[in-house]
């Protein structure tokens, strides 16, 4: 086999063989294919795309590319999230304590904040002392005692995923959909989890702007997990403004901490019920949705969601003063208000702006090795559909750099469009299950 016939044939809109598919990864992976050739295959799969057969296939070989993490002495049934990313989305920190404490076992694996969007790492970093860097053997051991843990991918699961999503980021071509159903499901299935639930964003701050091509990633995601057997469910949902208020690492931890109990903001809550209520129903440990978000409510507003969140920060080394008494937690050095110019209806907060304007504020970072400050970002005091004076305070912005505030406030204004009329901002678009193919 050699490189170039494979790349053309693609190219032209054929199929590859799995063996095809196999070759291309294990070459990559072993350093014997080049960056230049393996990029000029994604970018054919871009345009040409896969049939569902290449993409399981490509998956699998993604999956097998390292360690498959064997859960089977864990008593229990184990099932994670996934989400495709969006603004302000901190629903990992709260969904993966409610579910535990309904009593599933969830092994939760997460990643860092790139481009315009947080990641679940960097806000479990913010706890001081948190590590996310949990070994495999620890990983199960901490299963075993409370259920739940909360990690990074390590080095060992799906390599050839590292690899290429790195060269996807950097050649244009993370927005197939082929490619982004194998990134996301071989990590999944190397968790060695009995079930998944994934929350596709559709929207201004999502991967897919149109809702119908989230619908179509959501369908080749649960078709592709019902070939490797595993039941999930795809709840699309809105990233049209950031989810809850809060966006930036330590502000997004603190209201995870206040959803945990009960006070947290209408839609964060929502969905994290939504998708707990469907992790729930797919274990078995409630009869439907209705019945599973009720189950989760109970769950906040008796303790033991929180309380699994502070077992979870003590047992992987995080001070846990600091869930306790989140007001004793370091502000950042600079904050400033932006107000409202004309009174009217939030229209619209774009989350893809609020987004890059608190990484730029310094809740990000430009490469993976780069440090975040924690304390930066912003909150929204308005939601979109929300009446507002002229003269209120749309948004409270924090940043450890003064000029850094100055530079984007201009920006951050624009980020809200006001209209005369109350604009209605929907939260779920459609849910889609195995049951459908
Ligand atoms: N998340 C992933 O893990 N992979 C993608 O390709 C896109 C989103």
């Amino acid at each position: 086999m050699n490189p170039i016939d494979i790349i053309i044939k693609k190219r032209d809109g054929g199929t590859l063989t799995p063996e095809e598919l196999q070759f291309l990864v294990t070459g990559y992976v072993q350093g014997r294919i080049p960056d230049y050739q393996i990029s000029a295959f994604l970018m054919a799969v871009y345009f040409q795309g896969m049939t569902p057969m290449e993409t399981a296939a490509f998956t699998r070989i993604m999956r097998d590319s390292g360690t498959i993490l064997d859960l089977s002495d864990i008593p229990g049934f184990k099932v994670d999230k996934h989400s495709t990313g969006g603004v302000g989305d901190k629903v990992s920190l709260i969904l993966a304590p409610l579910v535990a404490a309904a009593g599933l076992v969830v092994p939760m694996i997460s990643g860092r904040a790139l481009a315009h969007t947080g990641g679940t790492l960097d806000k479990l970093e913010a706890i001081p002392g948190f590590r996310t860097n949990l070994s495999i053997a620890e990983t199960n051991a901490q299963l075993q005692d409370i259920g739940v843990a909360l990690i990074g991918q390590t080095a060992e699961l799906c390599p050839a995923d590292k690899k290429i999503y790195a060269l996807r980021d950097a050649t244009g071509t993370v927005h197939a959909i082929p490619l982004i159903t194998a990134s996301i499901l071989s990590k999944k299935l190397a968790e060695g989890i009995d079930a998944l639930v994934l929350d596709v964003k559709a929207g201004r701050g999502a991967i897919f702007r149109e809702k119908e091509k989230a619908w179509e990633l959501a369908r080749m995601l649960v078709s592709t997990a019902k070939q490797f057997n595993l039941n999930t469910v795809a709840v699309i949902t809105s990233m049209d403004q950031p989810l809850g208020n809060a966006v930036g690492n330590w502000l997004e931890t603190r209201e995870a901490i206040e959803t945990l109990k009960g006070n947290g903001p209408a839609d964060l809550l929502e969905i994290t019920l939504t998708l707990g209520a469907h992790m729930l129903v797919l274990g078995g440990a409630a009869e439907n949705v209705p019945a599973g978000k009720a189950l989760l409510q109970k769950k906040i507003s008796d303790g033991s969601a929180f309380e699994k969140f502070l077992q979870i920060v003590e047992k992987q080394g995080g001070d846990v003063s600091v869930i306790e008494n989140p007001a004793g937690y370091p502000a950042a050095k600079h904050v400033m208000e932006i107000k409202n110019p004309e009174s009217g209806f939030v229209a619209e907060i774009n989350p893809r702006e609020i987004g890059i304007i608190s990484m730029a504020l310094g809740a990000g970072r430009n490469a993976v090795t780069d440090p975040v400050d924690y304390t930066s970002g912003i909150m929204l005091n308005k939601k979109v559909g929300e009446q507002v004076a002229a003269g209120e305070v749309l948004a409270v912005v924090y940043s450890n750099q003064k000029e850094r505030l100055e530079k984007n406030k201009t920006r951050l204004q624009k980020a809200f469009q006001i209209s005369d009329h109350k604009v209605d901002s929907p939260l779920i678009h459609g849910i889609l299950d195995t049951a459908h193919y």
